[in-house]
């Protein structure tokens, strides 16, 4: 058995009164631990499923604590409050459907309380956790990275067909979904990968899209893990500009959004 398994819920934060993460008010809680490696990453220390160690201004700090469900239940219920209208969890990370063994109680009880959720994906797992969580989510924001077979296995690590496959199963449920597309001129926004995206969206044209540029926010993260960041050139608002334009020449409704 896991560490994690035999440990609890591997959390690196819980962030509350957020806006861009689902419906509403959001109170979004990042599990530790991702199934692919996407160069641009704004959170390194959600790459690895294990608790890290790491310095600040002299003093030692861990990236990851183990919660147990009831402690995890309570402290996200703490925000119930806020979650007027249509808030509620957001389940980020990492990806936190590799995460479904160790939370499916949890999303159940809070199911059962009525309370809204949703996940923030790139649905690069196994076809039977996105099956466990289609009946717990109601929102999900799936990621739209590379399409390019080889090139997704080589740069993410991640098979691009199981996505696919993945993509029409949470589409043919009918969930609330929405793809949201981080754009950089190396990987996403080349001339190929955009065009590839954007025939892939033709089948989909009902789902709203959501595009922006990857930052460098996560850079104080990297220096403290000691590893280096990739080096890339920012996207411009004009490319950005473009790319949307194109998406909804062809009928697929996009906004630029800044996270
Ligand atoms: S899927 Fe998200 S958390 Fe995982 S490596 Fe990519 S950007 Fe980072």
């Amino acid at each position: 058995m896991s560490e994690e398994r035999l440990n609890g819920i591997l959390v690196t934060n819980i962030q509350r009164m957020c806006f861009h993460d689902g419906p509403g008010i959001r109170t979004v809680v990042f599990l530790k631990g991702c199934t692919i490696h996407c160069p641009w990453c704004s959170n390194p220390e959600n790459l690895s499923y294990n608790i890290e160690k790491y310095e600040k201004d002299g003093n030692t700090s861990y990236y990851g604590r183990y919660y147990t469900e009831p402690e995890l239940h309570d402290e996200l219920l703490k925000d119930r409050l806020f979650w007027i209208n249509d808030g509620g969890i957001t389940f980020s990370g990492g990806e936190p459907l590799s995460h479904i063994p160790t939370i499916k109680n949890l999303l159940k009880s809070l199911k059962t309380e009525g309370i809204d959720l949703a996940v923030e994906t790139s649905l690069f797992v196994d076809e039977n956790m996105i099956d466990v969580s289609l009946c717990f989510f109601d929102h999900f924001i799936v990621d739209i990275k590379i399409l390019d077979e080889q090139i997704c296995n080589r740069v993410l690590g991640g098979d691009c067909s199981l996505y696919k496959r993945n993509v029409k199963r949470v589409v043919d449920s009918g969930k609330d979904l929405v793809f949201r597309i981080p754009c950089n001129n190396e990987y996403t926004l080349t001339d190929k990968n955009s065009r590839s995206i954007i025939e892939f969206l033709k089948q989909y044209r009902d789902i709203p899209v959501q595009i922006f540029a990857i930052h460098d926010l996560g850079a104080e993260k990297y220096r403290s893990l000691g590893i280096e960041m990739w080096r890339h050139e920012k996207v411009k608002e004009k490319s950005l500009l473009d790319f949307k334009d194109e998406l909804t020449m062809n009928g697929i409704s996009t906004e630029i959004i800044k996270l």
